[in-house]
């Protein structure tokens, strides 16, 4: 997880250019509701857009609707699929900031628009997101004081709170886990909160089969002949502390380099069966 650069767009600016192009009488229900919009944009951005500081506006049908297919606006009108692709061009190399790996492929309302229409095409709503998060965050807003970490307000927490264990048997296996102490709400908490309900250990796991043997020949590299383990524990302390100098402490590389480099029986020649896979 990590955050988002801010979108450089002026959120009312892009709001009343989406109403302008609409047709009446949509247009004219957009007008009327305007200003009430605005109010509730500022409240976003002072709320960090946590729900719990924000009131959920009451909307006749028709206006909830209007404010609903301005997001439609975003795929299919032509200015705003530029809107669309600048803010899908926020992420970091392409990469997910939910689940740190997969390729942005669309739109997440951090706040969903069945609750909260009115946030339906504030860009400080709209994170890009994979497929595969957008799909299992759904219209989740918080549970028991726990939420999703808002990538455009917020840091992942700085402390340790991903771990990996690798095991060797007949084979290599690895397992995530994230935990914290205390009491939600905290950052911590929410961080836990977004590993379960992104089903991150299943993620992470098959990322790092594939990492693992990709690596596996410059592990046998320095293993060698002379079956120096030793050496294989240092590359992947090496990797461990650049993945996290560079991603932060709670990456899956981070994670997955440093149990692999405590574990003497993968450092010891256990690689290997990777390179049968
Ligand atoms: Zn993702």
């Amino acid at each position: 997880m990590y955050r988002l650069p801010m979108p450089p767009r002026d959120d009312e600016k892009t709001f009343s250019e989406i109403c302008l192009s609409r047709r009446n009488p949509t247009r004219s229900l957009l007008a009327g509701v305007t200003a009430s919009i605005f109010t509730q944009y500022r409240q976003y951005t002072l709320a960090k857009g946590i729900a719990s500081l924000l009131t959920a506006q009451k909307y006749s049908t028709e206006v909830r609707e209007a404010l609903l297919s301005n997001y439609d606006q975003l795929s299919s009108g032509r200015s705003y699929a530029i809107l669309r692709a600048e803010l899908l061009s926020l992420a970091h190399a392409g990469r997910c900031p939910m689940c740190d790996g997969a390729p942005v492929a669309t739109l997440d309302h951090y706040l969903p628009k069945s609750v909260f229409p009115e946030f339906s095409v504030l860009p400080k709503n709209l994170v890009p997101v994979c497929y595969r998060c957008n799909h299992l965050k759904q219209d989740t807003i918080d549970e028991s004081g726990r939420r999703f970490l808002h990538s455009y307000f917020e840091d992942p927490p700085s402390e340790t709170l991903l771990t990996a264990e690798v095991s060797v048997e007949e084979s290599v296996a690895i397992t995530f886990h994230a935990s914290y102490f205390g009491h939600a709400p905290s950052a911590a908490a929410n961080y836990c909160f977004q590993f379960e309900r992104l089903r991150l250990a299943e993620y992470f796991q098959l990322e790092s089969v594939a990492e693992l043997c990709d690596r596996s020949l410059a592990m046998s590299d320095y293993y060698g002949d002379e079956r120096d383990g030793n050496a294989v524990r240092e590359y992947l302390e090496r990797e461990a502390g650049s993945n996290r100098s560079r991603h932060g402490a709670n990456h899956w590389k981070a994670a997955l380099f440093l149990a692999a480099s405590r574990s003497a029986a993968f450092c010891n020649g256990g690689f290997l069966h990777l390179l049968q896979e």
